[in-house]
């Protein structure tokens, strides 16, 4: 358990971090996010600054004034943004790895086909516009300290789950040359994050966990994939976390299914932002902690058409206390755009009351 401070107000941890990618929860704004119980969200720096721009929102008075959100901010680095336009891109990749022979795909010295990588930074084309566009530590700093977040991340390369060793190595000493340079364009307002990478490789992870452990950054994000199945992430996460400076934020980055939550948490993890809760929403799906079956209801399903049950009886939320499952199902297949602020609310909700209780059982000493 931990408190965060900001100047935007504690966090009490650990605790999810909700994604807003453009400057909102997708679906939601400020009071029904602030009733999810959500304490901290998370902007993305790439997507900000491709649109409306950095300089928009200062001159706005800045991401809080802008979303009109008072609570906690953090920004990301842009590094998987990086990834996912380059070698994402290319082989069709998410951040997991899924097939074990796609192993050692990115060797030595590949570049990807839309992305140029350089020791200063990333050159790449705006996926809106396609103007030219140049990323560096100093560009993300620079980007980050305009939109005005309480946490800003260090510039860092997520590697592709099927880089070599070789590929991997690489790019983690650019990294951690590019957090020794993030530390020098940090803006002294914000607390300022650096980020372990290494892959799915033990001793590379070790090696990244020591190196950022040593610098003077206020506290840690753990990027990247780390391995084949669940089990080498809690292991690989053990492995991390052993290295870190427990009395600084831990904050890992975008994984967070609802059976991880738990898991991570026991690992000594403070901070987590996970897309899962919302981005299934607006697919139709709603997490329950009632239902056996992975705790998901697929509200694409006939079945809940015929069903009276609000979504999670023991949930709490105004969508549970209000609507059935069958007609948030009928709003879902007939595509209103309702049913994507509903389910989003409810698996806010549901997500943010299951943290709150493992903080009630950390403190009760039973996790
Ligand atoms: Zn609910």
């Amino acid at each position: 358990l931990g408190i965060l401070h900001t100047s935007h107000g504690d966090v009490v941890t650990p605790t999810l971090v909700p994604v807003a990618t453009q400057g909102t929860i997708k679906t939601l704004w400020t009071r029904p996010v602030e009733l999810t119980k959500t304490q901290l969200v998370i902007a993305n720096t790439f997507h900000l600054h491709l649109k409306p721009g950095e300089k928009i929102v200062q001159n706005m008075g800045g991401l809080h004034e802008y979303m009109r959100w008072p609570h906690p901010i953090m920004t990301d680095s842009a590094g998987y943004q990086v990834f996912s336009l380059g070698f994402g891109s290319d082989l069709q990749l998410g951040k997991i790895m899924r097939k074990k022979s796609s192993k050692g795909l990115v060797q030595l010295h590949q570049q990807p086909q839309r992305v140029k990588i350089t020791e200063r930074g990333v050159f790449f084309r705006s996926p809106v516009d396609g103007r030219r566009l140049f990323i560096g530590p100093r560009e993300s700093m620079q980007i980050q300290a305009k939109l005005g977040a309480d946490i800003a991340f260090a510039f860092d390369e997520c590697t592709p789950p099927v880089a070599s060793k070789a590929y991997t190595r690489q790019s983690l000493e650019r990294t951690h040359r590019w957090a020794v340079d993030s530390l020098a364009y940090r803006d002294p307002k914000q607390a300022l994050y650096g980020i372990v990478q290494g892959g799915r490789f033990k001793d590379l992870r070790k090696k990244s966990s020591q190196f950022v452990a040593k610098l003077p950054f206020d506290g840690f994000g753990i990027g990247g994939e780390f391995g084949a199945n669940k089990q080498s992430m809690i292991d690989m996460l053990a492995l991390v976390l052993k290295e870190l400076p427990a009395t600084k934020p831990r904050h890992l980055l975008g994984i967070g299914h609802l059976d991880d939550i738990p898991r991570i948490i026991k690992r000594g993890v403070d901070t987590f932002d996970c897309i899962v809760p919302t981005h299934l929403a607006r697919r139709g799906i709603a997490f329950t902690r009632t239902n056996a079956s992975d705790g998901r209801l697929d509200l694409n399903r006939a079945v809940f058409l015929r069903d009276k049950r609000p979504l999670d009886r023991h949930c709490g939320c105004f969508v549970c206390a209000d609507y059935t499952r069958s007609y948030l199902s009928h709003l879902y297949k007939s595509r209103e755009i309702t049913a994507l602020s509903l389910i989003t609310f409810h698996n806010l909700f549901l997500f943010n009351t299951y943290v709150e209780q493992l903080r009630e059982q950390i403190a009760r000493g039973k996790l």
